[in-house]
């Protein structure tokens, strides 16, 4: 029986993974990647096929955007028949927006986009490059009855692969660089792959792709403070064609009951500005109703944000306004689960 290979595409958008220090001047910069077996030999020794396809010009993902998104969207959407799995390269450093971003872009994805990257360049004695993309590649092949076992956005980074848009960066050096506290891993490298096979996302059988580029960007995210003023708030409030507002308060949502903030968000509100409440805490949910401190914005139409990260939050606020929901289905497709991004 002929067995045939998984073909795997590699992505490669920029930061640290896809550096080289140059020997004489000791310079970082982006190597080619039509040349990554020279690279990482290890590679050949991989049971699936490995195409690279990279940006014209990488970028450090701090300069990451709505429209680079699209791009790799595109990358994906064009190459999805001829691939059974897909790693992009990221730069860490946005990378959880990214991912999110594409978790909500791609309906009915039923391959693995696997999103990696490392801490120190692909070229070190110690990176961690090598094991971050190796790993991914492993999974991003990873197949049980000839269907692939992930068929979802995962993030994979030292050991772990997380549903995307579950994470945040946590630490700047630390290789273990990703944490996802509300939702457990979905698989884990040690001596053997092990996947959680309960956590992963199941697609809606026989649904075909649909990559959606909309994104609105006239939104605003506010973390809350002791202290925080009406100046600022009024202002922020009154942006020209704001549509949405991501509020971190505080604990499970809670937030002063002062009148004047209240009024404030209330009549924002009314002005058909979506405000969402997620909490500033690294875990745990909001629970509107619990505190006497949030029943009030629960009252005034605040929507929840249950347990979802301030990532997924953005992305998924920009893309939901880029549909054009209607506004009165605006709160409860907000509050609905997606992709496995909240509760
Ligand atoms: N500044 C880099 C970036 O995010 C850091 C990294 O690659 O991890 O592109």
């Amino acid at each position: 029986m002929p067995t045939t290979k998984p073909n795997i595409l590699l992505v490669y958008t920029g930061g640290t993974i896809g550096m080289i220090k140059d020997s004489k001047t000791g310079a970082l910069r982006a190597f080619d990647f039509k040349n990554l077996s020279n690279k990482i030999p290890e590679l050949n020794l991989l049971d699936c096929e490995i195409e690279a396809i990279s940006f014209d010009e990488p970028i450090d993902s701090s300069n990451m955007n709505p429209e680079y998104w699209s791009q790799i969207a595109t990358i994906i959407e064009e190459n999805y028949s001829q691939f059974d799995g897909f790693v992009v390269l990221h730069g860490s450093d946005t990378m959880s927006y990214t991912a999110s971003a594409l978790s909500f872009m791609l309906e009915n994805l039923s391959k693995p986009v696997i999103f990696t990257g490392s801490q120190l360049p692909i070229g070190d004695l110690r990176t961690d490059a090598k094991e971050n993309l190796i790993t991914s590649i492993q999974i991003a092949a990873l197949q049980k009855n000839n269907k692939p076992v992930i068929q979802e956005v995962g993030l994979y980074f030292e050991y772990k692969l997380y549903r995307a848009n579950r994470t945040t960066k946590i630490n700047a050096e630390h290789f273990e660089a990703f944490a996802s506290l509300n939702y457990p891993d979905l698989a884990e490298s040690g001596v053997h792959l092990k996947v959680n096979k309960e956590h992963l996302l199941k697609p809606k059988k026989a649904a075909k792709l649909k990559v959606f580029k909309n994104f609105n960007e006239n939104i605003g995210l506010v973390k809350l403070f002791p202290g925080i003023s009406k100046a600022l708030l009024e202002s922020i409030f009154s942006t020209p064609n704001l549509k949405g507002v991501i509020l971190e308060t505080y604990g499970a949502g809670n937030c002063s009951t002062e009148n004047w903030f209240i009024e404030l968000l209330e009549n924002t509100i009314k002005k058909g500005v979506h405000i969402i409440n997620i909490t500033q805490c690294s875990g745990g949910s909001v629970a509107m109703g619990q505190y006497e401190t949030s029943e009030k914005l629960k009252k005034i139409g605040v929507i929840s944000g249950k347990d979802i990260t301030t990532e997924a939050a953005i992305c998924k606020l920009m893309y939901l306004l880029g549909q054009k929901i209607m506004p009165k289905t605006f709160k409860i497709t907000f509050e609905t689960p997606l992709r496995g991004e909240m509760a």
